[in-house]
């Protein structure tokens, strides 16, 4: 299987990437998140995706 999906933090192709209610978060992307910081500037910024993430998956319940 060689699909891709566009993932939600970088926007990139990713062939490999992890499914997260409606997106999809690439390798690296997951990789990342796993060694923020909560104080990281950038947790806040993938925080915010991960909540419009939850957004979408709700409305669309
Ligand atoms: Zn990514």
């Amino acid at each position: 299987m060689n699909q891709t999906a566009s993932c939600c933090m970088c926007k990139e192709k990713a062939q490999k990437y992890i499914k997260v209610l409606d997106g999809y978060i690439c390798e690296d992307c997951e990789r990342v998140i796993s060694t923020l910081d909560v104080d990281d500037v950038k947790y806040e910024y993938y925080n915010i995706i991960l909540k419009r993430l939850w957004h979408k998956f709700l409305v669309s319940m």
